[in-house]
This record gives structure tokens, sequence and C-alpha cells, in this order.
């Protein structure tokens, strides 16, 4: 898996147009503002895109780490159905330590998305319920994604929680996906959910 080097000036590993096709299958629209590739599955295929903080079109974009691949995605609707979220921000309540951890992991955040340049209108704002909430498992999978173990306390416990492996390819053929959609797990049932909730 490929990560950026958080405050070190990062320059995320620029997305190929082969990449970049790939996305927009995933996502079932064209790819917007993307900055590069934050996490790959297992097969190489991306799995977390890193957004522009400023879209083309000049809209303020927060969600840096973006989470792209179907299978992910679904795994995460199913734990945001099963309820894990409200389980998470019962235990931010009653675990300081997480707590400071997660808000920590709010800074290490906004410090990947600067190296992309500063952006009023979102300025202190990161994704997914950060620094004191738990309000997208996909916003706080994808960041634990591009960042690596240890960094989001609650996209570590999503994604051990999750039936989804990194290290396990479960990616569609994206170059059938206009035919054939029935293959899609979920996938379009969870998609609409995501923006909204990361913001
Ligand atoms: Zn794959």
């Amino acid at each position: 898996m490929t990560r950026p080097s958080p405050g070190n000036g990062t320059v995320f590993e620029p997305a190929t147009a082969e990449d970049i096709r790939i996305v927009s299958a995933q996502l079932g629209r064209p790819a917007r503002g993307v900055a590069g590739i934050a996490a790959r599955c297992a097969c190489g295929k991306p799995t977390v895109v890193a957004t522009q903080p400023r879209l083309d079109d000049g809209t303020p974009f927060p969600t840096l780490y973006y989470l792209t691949h179907p299978a992910a995605t679904a795994a995460m609707s199913v734990l945001e159905a099963e309820g894990v979220m409200t389980e998470f921000n019962e235990r931010l309540k009653a675990d300081a330590a997480l707590r400071e951890a997660y808000a920590a992991a709010h800074e290490a955040y906004l410090a990947d998305r600067a190296t992309l340049g500063e952006v009023a209108e979102i300025d202190g704002i990161s994704a997914g319920g950060m620094p004191d909430r738990v309000k997208c498992l996909h916003a706080l999978a994808g960041h634990a994604l591009a960042a690596g173990v240890g960094v989001n306390p609650i996209g570590d416990l999503a994604l051990e929680r999750s039936r989804w492996r990194t290290s396990v390819c479960e990616c569609s053929d994206y170059d059938a996906a206009g035919d054939e959609t029935a293959g899609a797990v979920t996938v379009d049932d969870t998609a609409p959910s995501t923006p909204e909730g990361e913001r």
C-alpha cells in the first residue's frame, strides 16, 4: 500500500489516467479534484483518492481522503447500519486516551491537507466527525488507510471490525461496470450516503 508522509511537504502519488478512469468507475461519476492516490488495493487499483481542498469549480472540499473502493465502502456502510458508530461514540465518551488520539488524528488530517493549500471556508474542518464525534466511517477508514495504522484510532477500529481486508482484492471488473451492475455488491445503495455523511 502506498501512503503519503504527513508533514513532509507531501506530494501524493500522482494518479495516472488509468487510475482516474478506475476511480470514476468506482464512484459511478467522473472523479473530481484528484490530487493523487493515497491508498491502493492489494491488486494496485485505487482504494483512497486524495482530493484537492478546492475543486475546479471553486467548491471547498474538506474530505481529503475519499474512500472509493466499492467493496470497502460497502463494508463501512454495513458497519454503520449495524450501529457501530453509536458504539464508537460511546467509547470516545468513556476513554480519554482514545479521545486524545482521535483529536490528534484530526490535526494530522488537517496538516496533510494543508500540503495541498489552505482553503479558508474549511479551515479547521476535517472529516468523518473529527475531532470529537464519529459521523462517517467511510471518511475515517479512508484516513486510516492513507495514513497507516496508528494515526486514526477510530478508522483503525472500523477497518478491524470490517469484513473487508486490505490484503484481499475484491475489485469488480470495472471495464464491465457499464453493462453489469448486478455484481456490484450493494454499491449503488451505499454510494449516495457517503458524500453527505462525510461533510
Ligand atoms: Zn483490487
